[in-house]
């Protein structure tokens, strides 16, 4: 009998309980006991959903006796808290929605259910997506379960940790400009952002909408493969989903790169690169070489640019998308509602954190007559030439590989002034405003002990692509199978 502690990852626990060596019930029991344990130190959810984990285990323990097989049945996952779940409060880590229960699933929320996946918990994140660390969330950060006194990146920090601290077997995140793949970088997981359009935003509280997309994470490749074949696929109700088919991404796990051309951009040696990050990176694209790969050099001239125009696009987008959190409609409202304008106001006083209002002004003022021509517009135009880049790049090869950050992670409270923050995203806002997918699969340890990501871009929904470079890379490699200590109460062995 498998012991359930010991079903590292979905593929395996879907094995055992086909094979019925377990329950869902026991996976399920097995990672609340977990996230007991675990969360005194982590604090990876703002929800535990216990009871409704144990009533939705049950009965996918007797769809399984019906012969029932779907994709996920019974597997534990955990849903960053930015996915509305009907009668499940939804925070987007905000106090501004901090009693919200939405009346609707979002549509990733739906999939996985209709895939028979338990929902264990809400992730913790910065207050809505804006963040590259946690540290912004209104409910305190996050902690890197591989060292708690750092950062487990953002802002998808929570759902990162959950899977790397064993509370649940899959997750999913959002990423505007690298919160998927920068916390599986810091946290030692698979993550995957797809081509803009793959999944549906609806229900996804919104931050930027030309950027925003959702996202699985995993342990392994395979994982994340099984967890985005539940959740893409075209949904009418957001306009910007894709209506195409959905290919079959773990068929597409075979192992084979040979003859596939991996793009290294000249610009990715930047200052400020780790030594160990830039070597274990390099060792990467050695082992895919060795395995048949073609190593081809690419350049991305407007990378310098992107961290800027992302800044702008970004923080335009959310000062228009937020202008809906007035304490009329939902969420938190502040006075006694007289006069209006003076609840507007210490609604969204009280109930923003000072990264999101920051955000709200930058944009507002990018936004603004006078300035728009000079910062908006010139920012689109800067996105445009960085999706050319990425065009012309990918005539002469079928990936893209490059750190998915410039260093591991680091410790909270750290980057403490707004630009050293922003500057985290070097590596992964460039494949956000060209809408391609990209992903961040395990390649080492610095010499701290602390995981390092190898990001791979791929051409728009080419995602089976690059989840089948990090397969095969992880058939050779055994950095996914390692986890963090388990804390203890004074802290991590
Ligand atoms: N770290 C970036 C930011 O703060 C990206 C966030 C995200 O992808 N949601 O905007």
């Amino acid at each position: 009998m498998t012991k359930t502690v010991e079903l590292r990852t979905i593929e395996e626990a879907r094995r055992a309980l086909d094979a019925g060596e377990t329950t869902s019930v026991e996976l399920t029991n097995a990672h609340l006991e977990r996230i007991a344990a675990t969360e005194p130190t982590i604090a990876a959810l703002i929800t535990v959903t216990g009871e409704r984990a144990l009533a939705e285990a049950r009965a996918a323990d007797k769809r399984r006796v019906r012969g029932e097989t779907s994709g996920l049945l019974g597997i534990p996952v955990v849903l960053k808290d930015i996915f509305a779940t009907a009668g499940v409060r939804t925070t987007c880590a905000s106090k501004i929605l901090g009693d919200f229960v939405p009346p609707y699933d979002a549509d990733a929320t739906d999939r996985l259910a209709r895939a028979g996946a338990v929902l264990v918990g809400k992730a913790n994140m910065d207050e809505f997506a804006m963040g590259s660390s946690n540290e912004n969330s209104a409910f305190g950060a996050t902690r890197n379960p591989w060292d708690l006194e750092r950062v487990p990146g953002g802002s998808s920090g929570g759902s990162a940790a959950a899977v790397a601290a064993g509370q649940c077997l899959g997750s999913l995140g959002t990423d505007t400009g690298g919160s998927i793949r920068l916390p599986a970088s810091y946290c030692g997981v698979v993550g995957l952002k797809p081509t803009y359009g793959r999944c549906s935003r609806y229900g996804v509280i919104a931050y930027a909408s030309s950027l925003d997309q959702v996202g699985p994470f995993g342990r392994t490749a395979r994982d994340v493969a099984i967890l985005l074949g539940v959740i893409a696929g075209h949904d009418p109700r957001d306009s910007t989903s894709a209506p195409r088919e959905v290919p079959d991404y773990e068929g597409a796990l075979t192992g084979d790169v040979s003859g596939l051309r991996i793009g290294v951009p000249r610009e990715y040696s930047v200052e400020g690169l780790d030594h160990g990050v830039d070597k274990a990176t390099r060792q990467a694209i050695e082992i895919l070489r060795s395995r048949g790969a073609q190593i081809v050099d690419v350049s991305l001239p407007h990378t310098r640019y992107a961290v800027a125009t992302y800044y702008l696009v970004g923080t335009a987008e959310a000062s228009s998308n937020l202008a809906r959190y007035d304490g009329v409609k939902y969420g938190l409202r502040a006075g006694d509602g007289q006069p209006l304008l003076d609840m507007y106001r210490e609604t969204r006083d009280q109930g923003f954190g000072t990264e999101v209002k920051r955000r709200i002004l930058l944009g507002t003022y990018a936004l603004s007559a006078g300035y728009y021509d000079a910062y908006y517009l010139k920012a689109q135009r800067v996105r445009t030439l960085i999706r050319e880049d990425f065009a012309r790049a990918f005539e002469s090869c079928d990936l893209i590989a490059s750190p998915t950050a410039s260093t591991t992670a680091f410790r909270l409270g750290e980057r403490d002034d707004p630009l050293s923050m922003y500057l985290t995203d070097i590596f992964t806002v460039p494949a956000n405003l060209a809408g391609l997918p990209g992903l961040s699969v395990p390649c080492g340890f610095d010499e701290d002990g602390l995981p390092i990501g190898l990001q791979l871009i791929a051409p728009a929904f080419a995602e089976a692509t690059a989840l089948q470079a990090a397969d095969a890379y992880q058939r050779d490699t055994d950095f996914h199978s390692r986890s963090p200590a388990p804390p203890t109460a004074e802290g991590p062995v």
